[in-house]
């Protein structure tokens, strides 16, 4: 996979054609379920479960770098991120929470928040597209009321 062009690039760092802008709110969209709005941000936990727990919180509004949020903008959308964090600790009894900001994809602020058990082993380098388990729906929901239970 190439970069885009920095002409493709420019559009979509100023929202244009923005796929997390489209359908960050919905309820459902192609990735993720809606568990959250919050003050700064909307919670969705992703269908793609492969990651237990694996939650992302995206900003409400466009914006691509965290220099670019008013000081009251950012502490708002890091409690979110921390509140959000907190549930997810509750309902899966974790190790610890791992907190990704990346955005080279599309660059719109979201944190990837990945839950990390015991079991596993903590040197293995992170790999979102490592693979992919889907729940059936009942599950999907039972998991979303869970967390919902504790923001
Ligand atoms: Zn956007």
């Amino acid at each position: 996979m190439q970069w885009k062009s920095p002409e493709e690039w420019e559009k979509l760092k100023q929202g244009i054609d923005c796929p997390m802008c489209a359908d960050i709110h919905l309820v459902e969209n192609q990735f993720s379920f809606l568990l959250a709005e919050l003050s700064q941000s909307y919670a969705r936990l992703s269908k793609n479960q492969y990651h237990k727990g694996y939650t992302v919180v995206a900003l409400k509004r466009h914006a691509n770098e965290l220099f670019e949020l008013a000081p009251e903008e950012l502490a708002g959308y890091w409690k979110d991120v921390a509140q959000v964090a907190k549930a997810l600790y509750t309902v899966y009894q974790p190790a610890k929470i791992n907190y990704l900001i990346y955005g080279h994809h599309i660059p719109h602020i979201h944190c990837h928040m990945l839950v990390h058990f015991f079991e596993e082993d903590p040197s293995k380098v992170v790999n979102l597209g490592e693979g992919e388990k889907y729940l059936a729906t009942a599950e999907y929901q039972q998991k979303i009321a869970k967390i919902r239970e504790q923001l």
